[in-house]
């Protein structure tokens, strides 16, 4: 490769979107763009998931349990934030065993944590699924829009239209699943992936080993994470991951019906499904301007959108990329 070719380098993970905003890594490396991929769970979860919980939320006797994170995302029609406002029962919890908590201290209430997050946090959800059906908390349940990132992946590296030279592979995520699950981005598709952490530090060094393997023509996956990541990953993590969840087929923002990209709550623990419990029907999408999904396939930057830092700042976000704090617009508006 000649050495002013200039190359692509994902992140998929929010949080080092966030990190490569924040120490201005995205001017730092010749000849080399930082694009954003797929990696912030509560932009890639469409509007039409968002409207089920909206709807949950206006239930009688409903208490709805979630992260911060997801108050603020357009729905449809509303917003979980609006619906509060109007008197919906929302409890913003700091870790989803206090969803569990919440349920056994209001027995007279149906309690439905709702989860959005990939690998790093669909354990703990899983988690406290075992729990309630272990305590037989049938007053709780969980809507999971909990996905799993190695299909978005494969859509990527196999797309026509975007040529990624390398990945700056989530060493969170990794750490559960194990680094070996990524190597298919390697050995299929050519592409070089390093999984690192989130200091600036890192991902310098983690941007250099990709642009080495890159001119040396090296597809190889390399663990600069070694502190927390192993070729297998957390295998107790992973055991209640496939105790509790199905893959199923799910929709993503952007890039509509990925197979088996998405984590649905085995028949086994169907009494804590929130989505069988309230029988709750698919919701179409919303048409809108908002470019979320061409920026989270790293098609496109904020800047293109006709509304950044405009029509959608931090305090009125018109879509989920400016509302999450692992959100690419948000990241570009606070700090580029
Ligand atoms: Fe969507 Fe707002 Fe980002 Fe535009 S600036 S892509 S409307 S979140």
């Amino acid at each position: 490769m000649a050495n002013n070719k200039q190359i692509k380098i994902m992140e998929v993970c929010g949080t080092h979107t966030m990190a490569i905003s924040k120490y201005g890594l995205r001017k730092h490396f010749k000849n080399t763009e930082l694009i954003s991929g797929p990696g912030c769970p509560v932009c890639v979860t469409p509007s039409g998931r968002l409207e089920q919980c909206v709807s949950l939320a206006k239930k009688q006797n409903v208490i709805i349990t979630t992260f911060g994170d997801m108050l603020r995302v357009p729905a449809v029609t509303s917003t979980l934030e609006k619906e509060a406002g109007k008197g919906a029962d929302i409890r913003i919890v700091y870790s989803a065993y206090e969803s569990l908590e919440t349920a056994l201290k209001n027995p007279s209430k149906d309690v439905v944590f709702i989860g959005a997050g990939f690998e790093t946090t669909a354990p703990l959800a899983a988690f406290i699924i075992q729990e309630a059906y272990k305590k037989k908390v049938l007053n709780f349940s969980v809507f999971s829009m909990f996905k799993t990132v190695f299909p978005a992946l494969e859509a990527i590296a196999s797309s026509k239209d975007l040529k990624v030279d390398g990945f700056i592979l989530p060493g969170n995520v990794a750490s559960v699943t194990g680094y070996k699950n990524f190597a298919f981005l390697a050995e299929k598709h050519n592409i070089p992936c390093v999984v690192t952490g989130f200091f600036a530090k890192e991902i310098k060094e983690a941007v250099n080993m990709l642009k080495l393997l890159i001119s040396s023509g090296k597809a190889a996956i390399v663990n600069k994470y070694e502190s927390a990541v192993s070729a297998e990953g957390n295998l107790k993590a992973k055991e209640m991951l496939t105790d509790v969840f199905d893959l199923k087929d799910d929709v993503w923002r952007g890039f509509g019906i990925i197979k088996q990209s998405g984590f649905g709550i085995k028949d086994k623990y169907k009494a804590f499904d929130a989505e069988k419990k309230f029988k709750l029907k698919p919701v179409k999408e919303k048409k809108d301007k908002c470019i979320c999904g061409d920026i989270m396939k790293g098609k496109a930057l904020p800047a293109n959108c006709l509304l950044f830092a405009k029509a959608c700042t931090p305090q009125n976000p018109v879509g989920p990329c400016m509302v999450s704090s692992e959100g690419v617009c948000a990241a570009y508006y606070k700090y580029n």
